[in-house]
């Protein structure tokens, strides 16, 4: 009986590693965005913040332990650095209060201030292979830190108060520096030894609030540690090994892999594992952990949007309960920030689809009906574990999802056909004769300012507020009106400018079959910003053409060539929530037919000039780099089979807005695309730096304007950008054009900028001439 008893009393704990903070209807969004613009006082934005925790802490109730410190204003990384005191010089200068100094390091200036009081904002970049983006630390030799826990004591008291067990969450000392950026050159790790002291007073200060537990981000266990990496762990957790406070060692994203024995052997009280990415880690976890230690298992995907598959996380977990007994926790593979708050809220959703997902609250359901499962056995909650089994079941077989014909499509994939009929020195030499462009060819990268009118009309006509014959008739003014202006210009290649679209991969993916969307799917991308992902739920095909009318209606405007513009696969597919039954390789392959049937239908068209975007191809890369081939693989693979299917004389572009990628430039090559726009004005076309080494065969066009900036570049500034460029690629290969896409832009900024590359490209032609 005494027997019975006990083990009806062992529960296993369940957690959550963070929640979506930005709110369910971007309830913080309007709050931030009111404040920078004064609207909104600071009391009043920090009662509404402090309400919206309660709200997400309430929403959490169910967990044994919630996360806290995990909320923030604009980003968690940049809370870290407050905390440990790490605030750039330039910002501690200025006299204000600390929201405002907040404020200022992550986005240039707070609220509706003076130009004195704007500094540079800090650098902002992507937080593992996510698509949220944070705050860069910024370190040199002279670095000091110093303890600031007020908020986050502030909000343990906050959870506390309303009667719930607190677990702060803060990022550990060996992953905080890694993410920063030393700016004078020097070793970030000789920071270690003044750095550990603050972690020390913080977990001392957290014991005193009644602390038990604290979670410790260290997420760059999952990547590729070098020795001096792997010794910083030893010395940072042997040193805050003081027992105050319980520390759960936290990893996600990945598998640690060769990483694990380092992290089982620290001294720490329990380890978070990310079992999403594969079970590998969790046997040796189990026999290298010490005996006492707390093995945390990340068992539902805090990435994706889909329901989890509840018996098959049970088949491998019962027995892992059975062994670990009370030190087996629950949890989220990792915070849930990275999904939408609440499916419930998706009222006008296809039901059937509908039924497929879970967002963050459904997600924590999950997790606490895996937890009743261990705890109680599947009989006790048997009628929820059906619902799951028949909502998996519902969307394994549902035609909806697996369509005949794009199976047939793919089988019929030859490799001939993502290849080009000549090499491109063959081509190149068609293409000119037909074009017949002038040297150094000035083109755009698609979007012309997307003005309010232009974001008007489209509402109204989704709203039903316009017939298709009205929005067709202003779209095509739009389009008149961008060839005009580009003509005056005296442009070479010309674009539609992109007016019918909102974004660049929501176009393409309401027009493919495959694809839905939601209302209230939003994401943070980095402060105030969110993103609200298309969601890949079956087989993508195309229905109909997308671009070909806006696109051939351009052409007929005017006697120079118009560039059809599309968004390429891997794009596509990084910038969605992907299906998690077949590999992302293979929904890539998919999307790339059809967006080969648009560059075939555009070609047909008489459209002799095709860009295919892949803004997002470098950020799929994996994280550990000895992932990188496989996925180049495929995804140029996509990539090459949207575009080479097309005649010799066809002219084939593609463009990416960033400027490092030195380390992928034989995959950019092996792209084949007959030019490359790509982003480097910023950097002053050091990104080249990768052409002194390798010798790209094909065209390119190094951005010559900084999109991001209001600033006009003057016209010196552009031809001395292209000399450093000739100095590098032959002037016979070089294209002048913007760094991306004009749509963030106003038409009296543009006209002055484009006025000014369209001059530099004289001057170049007459010096080439000269020389
Ligand atoms: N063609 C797109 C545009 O000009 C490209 C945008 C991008 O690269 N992000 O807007
Ligand atoms: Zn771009």
């Amino acid at each position: 009986m005494c027997v019975i008893l006990e083990e009806e009393f062992i529960m296993t704990t369940t957690h959550n590693l963070g929640f979506p903070r930005i709110g369910g209807k971007r309830e913080l969004k309007f709050l931030l965005e009111a404040y920078w613009k004064g609207i909104l006082s600071k009391e009043k934005l920090l009662e509404e913040a402090a309400q919206l925790r309660q709200q997400n802490w309430q929403k959490q109730s169910g967990l044994d332990l919630v996360p806290v410190g995990d909320f923030s204003l604009y980003d968690q990384v940049l809370d870290m650095s407050f905390t440990l005191g790490n605030v750039p010089g330039r910002a501690k200068s200025l006299q204000a209060n600390e929201l405002d100094t907040y404020f200022r390091v992550a986005r240039g200036q707070s609220g509706n201030e003076s130009a004195c009081q704007c500094i540079q904002a800090g650098e902002m970049t992507k937080w593992f292979d996510t698509n949220y983006h944070y705050i860069v630390p910024e370190f040199d030799r002279y670095t000091q830190f110093s303890l600031h826990a007020e908020r986050l004591l502030q909000q343990v008291d906050e959870v506390q108060h309303l009667g719930a067990a607190a677990k702060p969450v803060i990022i550990g000392p060996v992953t905080y520096l890694w993410l920063g950026k030393s700016k004078d050159g020097s070793n970030k790790l000789d920071l270690l030894p003044s750095l550990l002291p603050v972690y020390k007073q913080l977990l001392k200060a957290l014991a005193d609030r009644g602390v038990e537990w604290v979670q410790i981000d260290e997420p760059i266990l999952v990547t590729e540690l070098d020795g001096q990496w792997q010794k910083a762990f030893e010395i940072a957790y042997h040193y805050l090994n003081e027992k105050f406070v319980k520390l759960l060692l936290t990893s996600y994203f990945g598998r640690l892999d060769e990483n694990l024995a380092l992290a089982c052997q620290l001294p720490v009280q329990g380890l978070h594992l990310d079992v999403t990415h594969g079970l590998a880690d969790v046997e040796p976890a189990i026999t290298q952990l010490p005996e006492d230690g707390v093995l945390s298992l990340g068992v539902i995907s805090g990435r994706n949007i889909w329901r989890s598959d509840i018996s098959q996380i049970l088949a491998w977990l019962e027995p892992v309960h059975q062994r670990l007994g009370e030190r087996l926790w629950l949890a989220p593979s990792c915070s849930l920030l990275h999904v939408p708050v609440d499916l419930e809220a998706e009222n006008a959703m296809d039901e059937e689809i509908k039924s497929w997902l879970a967002f963050a609250l459904q997600k924590l359901e999950e997790l606490q009906l895996v937890a009743a499962a261990l705890d109680k056995g599947r009989s006790a909650v048997a009628e929820q574990l059906q619902i799951n089994a028949d909502a998996r079941k519902s969307r394994q077989h549902s035609p909806r999802v697996h369509s005949r014909a794009v199976h047939r499509a793919l089988e019929n994939i030859t490799p001939a056909m993502a290849q080009r009929q000549s090499p491109y020195p063959v081509r190149a030499e068609q293409q000119r004769n037909k074009l017949k462009l002038p040297a150094f060819p000035t083109t755009t990268i698609g979007s012309f300012p997307q003005t309010a009118e232009i974001r008007q009309f489209r509402r109204r006509y989704r709203q039903g507020e316009i017939s298709d014959q009205q929005y067709q008739q202003l779209m095509q003014q739009e389009i008149a009106h961008c060839i005009r202006e580009q003509e005056l210009l005296g442009l070479d290649v010309l674009v539609h400018g992109e007016a019918e679209r909102n974004d660049m991969v929501e176009y393409f993916g309401e027009q493919l079959a495959g694809f839905i969307f939601s209302r209230f799917g939003w994401v943070q991308s980095y402060g105030s910003r969110c993103v609200k992902p298309p969601i890949i739920y079956g087989d993508v095909c195309r229905t109909q053409p997308m671009t070909v009318d806006w696109t051939t209606y351009a052409q007929s405007l005017t006697g120079r060539p118009v560039k059809g513009m599309l968004t390429g696969p891997v794009t596509i597919l990084n910038w969605s929530f992907v299906r998690d039954d077949q590999p992302r390789s293979l929904t890539c392959q998919q999307i790339a037919l059809a967006i080969r049937e648009e560059v075939l239908d555009l070609e047909r068209a008489g459209i002799d000039i095709i860009q295919i975007d892949e803004a997002a191809l470098r950020e799929g890369l994996p994280l550990r780099h000895s992932d990188w081939d496989t996925y180049l693989q495929w995804a140029i693979g996509a990539f090459r089979l949207a575009a080479n299917g097309v005649a010799d004389t066809t002219q084939l572009h593609t463009h990416m807005c960033y400027s490092e990628f030195n380390d992928i430039i034989q995959g950019i090559a092996a792209m084949d695309a007959d030019v490359i726009t790509i982003e480097t004005s910023r950097s002053d076309m050091e990104l080249l730096d990768a052409f002194d080494q390798f010798n790209y065969p094909n065209d390119i066009g190094p951005g010559v304007y900084d999109i991001h900036s209001p600033n006009i570049p003057a016209v010196e500034s552009i031809v001395s950008l292209m000399q450093k460029a000739q100095q590098r690629i032959p002037a016979g290969r070089l294209w002048i054009n913007p760094d991306c896409g004009l749509k963030t832009r106003q038409w009296h900024e543009v006209v002055p900028a484009l006025t000014h590359m369209v001059e530099a490209a004289g001057r170049l032609r007459e010096q080439l001439a000269a020389s």
